[in-house]
């Protein structure tokens, strides 16, 4: 499904079986954190630290970071803009946080819409090593 944004905002896409699309078109609740035209930050419902948020753009389109940088890299960067100031909302800046794009299956993705987990809030394990 393609939809105009509004204000004369690029188009966005949309995937009914996307369990991301579906909070964002609130048919499944979620914990905001921050809103902006083309991004929605919520807090992850299985947390892995004591502060985890996901940020994800408004559009479907792109299933990984790789994809969002070709693609639309203002979006791009926008992702991660949005990341630091959850961060920085979160009161994580000073302390240090992670932000993380899992890309494909060895990296454990499992929503194919790309999002940017930020975890912080306590001092955080080491990463990369396999379970
Ligand atoms: P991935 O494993 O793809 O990098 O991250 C997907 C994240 O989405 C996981 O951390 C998972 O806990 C989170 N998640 C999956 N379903 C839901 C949901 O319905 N609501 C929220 N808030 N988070 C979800
Ligand atoms: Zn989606």
């Amino acid at each position: 499904m393609t939809a105009s944004g509004e204000s004369g905002a690029p188009a966005t896409t949309s995937d009914p079986d996307c369990v991301f699309c579906s909070i964002l078109a609130g048919k499944i609740p979620s914990a905001a954190v921050r809103e902006s035209e083309r991004i929605y930050a919520f807090r992850d419902i299985a947390p892995q630290a004591a502060v985890h948020v996901l940020v994800i753009p408004r559009t479907h389109e792109y299933a990984n970071a790789g994809e969002i940088a070709s693609g639309d890299p203002e979006l791009a960067a926008e992702l991660l803009r949005e990341a630091a100031a959850v961060a920085k909302g979160e009161g994580l800046a000073e302390g240090g946080y992670r932000i993380v794009l899992n890309t494909g299956h060895h990296a454990g993705q499992t929503v194919y819409h790309v999002h940017a987990h930020v975890l912080g809030g306590e001092p955080l394990g080491r990463f990369g090593a396999p379970e």
